[in-house]
């Protein structure tokens, strides 16, 4: 087996004064503009606030969608930019920025290209919610994409020996005479360098309570997937400068969250789409599982706070690589009859039996009578060992964030380019409408993340 690499970050007594282009962040976007830049030539810098790399893009788990890429055709996938903008598109309720959807759907398979060429493979297929066709990229080894990504642009940063340290949280962006000439950041103590240009790859505010109380408070009560550094500050360094932000009230709260423990553990979609269904505390199905997420999260709220269980078979699991992960950090409840797990999950055995029963003779009629659910009805839940997992909805992802143009420059509040400041990633703000596709994160990093390095460079020409 290969050695496990383990990424060193910079020595603070290394930071210099100056650099060609600051990189706030080190997640996709942050690593990946930060590559592109120095391939270009220029001298870059990642800083990181937190003492762990990678941000919430090591959470991801699908996958990163591209259209029209030499992976597709191995699979033999025809596929084709038109159709992903238009999923998208349809996905985000028509409220997606047209320039940004435009750049990202068309330059997915160039990404793929790129990451290939460092020896980043994603050569297995899958899909997403909707999406038409499977072209949601991911390495072959069915590992979760985040973490795979991550490893392997940190192997790329060490090789180049592109400066990264981690505890220095950028505090202030330093703006003279209308261009961008360094931040502040806190370090042990007060520090400021100097840079010509900045990219904010710092991404969202899922974990922001002050910013979700301004613009959702609603949400307030729920837990979040995200790491305890997205708090949203590079919402708020950009603000300061004179930055535009966008779609701000539009957060994703992921309907099936697991949140008995201090982490909250998104357990994905792909559990439903493979059979299992959800239950009340009563041990009755109440929605159709696969309805959009926000009308899952809108019947498990309905239910007073209580939550709802996944519940599947050992033929399901089987198809969920990540539920023996699940089940290793003892998210998972088994039962070797049903009678068994009803008990382990406190739900009332002959109400779960009458469930499960009923629910098996819908998937043999192919017609759910009770909730018109019409997907992931492929196999019933007859198997044992049975399972169940406690879940609730929790806020997942911030689709608002800066204005930024399609070469990922950040705008003013007048619709013009602020010298010198570009975005990224989950930070930027108007790709995703009202609605984030699976698998459209982690592709928003790595195309946005390039183009940012692209245009940092060519600004710097120009200067
Ligand atoms: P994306 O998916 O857009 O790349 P991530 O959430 O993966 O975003 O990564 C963003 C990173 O930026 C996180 O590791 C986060 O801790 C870091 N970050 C956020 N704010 C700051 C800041 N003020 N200074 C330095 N790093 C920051």
């Amino acid at each position: 087996m290969a050695e496990k690499f383990i990424f060193t970050p910079t020595k603070i007594d290394q930071l210099k004064q100056q650099y060609d282009v600051i990189i706030i962040g080190s997640g996709g976007a942050g690593l990946t503009s930060a590559i592109q830049a120095y391939e270009l030539g220029l001298s870059p810098v990642i800083l990181e606030k937190m003492d762990k790399i990678g941000g919430n893009t090591t959470r991801a788990s699908s996958g990163m969608n591209a259209a029209e890429t030499f992976v597709q055709l191995n699979h033999k996938i025809v596929d084709s930019f038109q159709d992903f903008y238009d999923e998208t598109y349809i996905g985000g309720g028509k409220k997606n920025n047209t320039e940004l959807l435009k750049f990202f759907t068309e330059h997915g398979a160039l990404a793929i290209d790129w990451l290939d060429q460092h020896g980043i493979k994603l050569d297995d297929l899958t899909i997403t919610g909707g999406m038409k066709t499977e072209r949601t990229h991911r390495p072959s080894s069915l590992a979760p994409i985040g973490g795979y990504l991550v490893t392997e642009l940190l192997k790329q940063v060490a090789k180049d020996e592109i400066p990264l340290f981690d505890n220095i949280k950028v505090t202030d962006l330093v703006i003279e005479k209308g261009k961008i000439t360094g931040v502040k950041a806190l370090a042990d103590e007060e520090i400021e360098i100097k840079a010509d240009a900045v990219i904010l790859a710092t991404g969202g505010f899922g974990a922001g309570k002050d910013l979700i109380a301004k613009y959702r408070s609603d949400l307030l009560k729920l837990k979040t997937t995200n790491q305890p550094g997205a708090t949203g500050d590079g919402l708020k360094l950009a603000e300061k400068v004179g930055a535009k932000l966008v779609d701000m009230d539009q957060i994703q709260v992921h309907p099936t969250v697991q949140q008995d423990t201090d982490h909250a553990f998104l357990i994905g979609e792909a559990v439903r789409g493979e059979g299992a269904i959800l239950v009340n505390n009563s041990g009755e199905r109440f929605v159709n599982e696969l309805d959009t997420r926000k009308k899952v999260t809108q019947a498990i709220d309905d239910l007073g706070g209580t939550g709802a269980y996944l519940i599947f078979d050992t033929d399901i699991r089987k198809r969920v690589k990540a539920i023996e992960f699940y089940d290793h950090i003892g998210l998972v409840k088994t039962g070797q009859s049903i009678a068994e797990l009803a008990q382990k999950i406190d739900v009332d055995a002959q109400t779960l039996h009458m469930t499960i029963e009923h629910w098996n003779f819908s998937v043999d009629k192919q017609n759910d009578s009770e909730f018109n659910r019409t997907t992931g009805m492929e196999r019933k839940i007859i198997d044992g060992p049975f399972y169940a997992i406690h879940i609730a909805p929790a806020v997942h992802y911030t689709m608002g964030g800066v204005a930024i143009n399609h070469e990922t420059q950040v705008l003013n509040k007048d619709g013009k380019v602020i010298k010198g400041l570009f975005a990224a990633g989950e930070v930027a703000g108007g790709l995703h409408g009202n609605n984030r596709i699976g698998g459209n994160s982690i592709a928003e990093t790595v195309v946005f993340g390039r183009q940012a390095g692209q245009q940092v460079y060519k600004y710097l020409k120009q200067e």
